[in-house]
């Protein structure tokens, strides 16, 4: 096992990966930017090393002071956490080369993930369901019209090495198709520094459901269900739960066979998660895969008793699934998670500032994962997550009770946060029958409006 991890994070999820190394006897080490000095992963690693001034590029995301920092601290591994670093193939490779294990699927295959065409063709290959598509990036607009015709509109343009719904343009009609090609283009080159494009066929009303993953260093894939995340906005989640209304036992073996075999055999290591969207016939498509832990990782945790960070680190080290999980895994009534941003709860605009107050609810079934504190500050620099609530209920009807009470005991005050919004969505009527898609969001605000006007 290792001795020494180095976490190459932030925020509540630099703390979520040091609960998991204290609870397996690894020494933690933590870095900070200058903004971050008084966070509580600075606290709570057994190591802190500052690496750099509060800008991104100069430090969480400085790949040089991240590797000095774990060869002076004299660690032997490095945790990325989600976001920053952590889908960098670059990044792996350097820790690898340097003596380090990147805790995460190897370079290669990160690569392969990271170029979504690419990833749709792999998953293609080996009989996961996909999109009709273009294969492979759209080399002009001439094709792009060609590839159009052939799917059939409403089609959805989309950037190779997209992300945070960055670079994407639905088109409903030929006579759209060019302006909005160039759009994405001009987005994807500007968001991602490469203006590749591919399409697929836009799914009306879909709703995003994700399997989660873990494979060994053994050749060993298990699927540990799904999480369901269509309430988002902006293409950006906002509130996840698992297991999903719409998923049957029948349908989660299938998928879940199908992943096992597909990521054994283009040589997936670690925690990944495949993202499918479900159509109005219940089908599932797949449109992309991310190869770290998830921001929602925790539901995913608390319906089956997997702590699936501990799980990265031992798979990491050598270990083999069935010493990883101790049993079959076996899903345990219905958890949500609320993701709590510093943002203005309907513009969702950044709420950067001091919070002059913050009280957590607690009580049976409920988590929090966080490195917010009262009197603590949110530098205005990085991802406006600072806090997930989670809760757990013996089925969904309890969590969304549970849930609804826990978001009326938490206190934040000084800045905005997305629980007011969360209090509205647990008490619509549409969520609470499960009757709701990826386009949720933007009807309840608009009804909001309605009734206000
Ligand atoms: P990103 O990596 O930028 O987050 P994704 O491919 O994961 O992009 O898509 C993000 C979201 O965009 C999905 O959850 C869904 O709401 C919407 N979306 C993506 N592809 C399609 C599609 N083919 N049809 C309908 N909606 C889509």
């Amino acid at each position: 096992m290792f001795k020494k991890i180095l976490i190459a994070n932030r925020g509540e999820i630099a703390l979520r990966i040091i609960c998991a190394c204290k609870e397996l006897g690894i020494r933690t080490v933590a870095i900070y930017s200058e903004a971050d000095r008084n966070s509580l992963p600075v606290r709570f690693a057994d190591e802190a090393i500052c690496i750099g001034p509060p800008q991104l590029g100069l430090s969480y995301l400085n790949i040089p002071a991240v590797i000095s920092a774990a060869e002076i601290a004299n660690a032997d591994a490095i945790h990325p956490g989600y976001g920053l670093l952590s889908e960098n193939a670059n990044f792996a490779e350097v820790c690898e080369t340097s003596g380090l294990k990147f805790i995460g699927p190897p370079p290669e295959v990160i690569r392969l993930m990271g170029e979504k065409e690419k990833a749709r063709a792999a998953m293609k290959q080996h009989g996961v369901p996909i999109l009709p598509g273009s294969d492979g990036v759209i080399a002009s607009e001439e094709e792009a019209r060609e590839w159009a015709r052939q799917v059939g509109y409403p089609v959805i343009i989309k950037a190779s090495a997209g992300g945070g719904g960055r670079g994407m343009r639905i088109v409903r009609a030929e006579e759209d198709l060019v302006a909005l090609y160039r759009q994405a283009q001009q987005e994807a080159s500007a968001a991602f520094g490469n203006g590749d494009l591919y399409m697929e066929k836009y799914v009306e009303h879909p709703r995003h459901i994700e399997f989660q993953i873990l494979a060994d260093e053994h050749g060993n894939v298990v699927s540990l269900g799904e999480r369901e995340c269509s309430i988002q906005r902006r293409h950006q989640k906002l509130l996840e739960e698992s297991p999903s209304l719409q998923v049957s036992v029948e349908l989660r073996n299938e998928i879940g066979d199908v992943l096992s075999k597909t990521l054994s055999a283009v040589g997936y290591r670690n925690a990944g998660t495949i993202e499918f969207l479900m159509d109005q016939h219940k089908k599932l498509h797949f449109i992309e895969m991310n190869t770290r832990i998830q921001v929602e990782h925790p539901v995913t945790e608390m319906v089956t008793d997997v702590d699936l960070v501990k799980s990265q680190i031992m798979i990491a080290a050598g270990s083999k699934m069935q010493d990883v999980l101790q049993g079959k895994v076996v899903h345990r009534g219905h958890a949500i998670e609320c993701r709590i941003n510093a943002e203005h709860p309907e513009k969702f605009t950044p709420s950067a500032g001091k919070i002059t107050a913050f009280h957590p609810p607690g009580g049976t079934g409920v988590r929090i994962d966080t490195a917010a504190y009262e009197q603590g500050t949110i530098p205005p620099y990085y991802d406006s997550l600072i806090a997930k609530l989670v809760v757990r209920g013996k089925d969904r009807n309890e969590a969304c009770q549970r849930m609804a009470r826990a978001l009326e005991m938490f206190i934040v005050e000084g800045i905005h946060t997305t629980i007011p919004l969360h209090r509205r969505i647990l008490a619509d009527p549409e969520f609470l029958a499960g009757k709701f898609d990826t386009g949720f969001i933007e009807r309840f605000l608009g009804k909001k409006a309605e009734l206000v006007g």
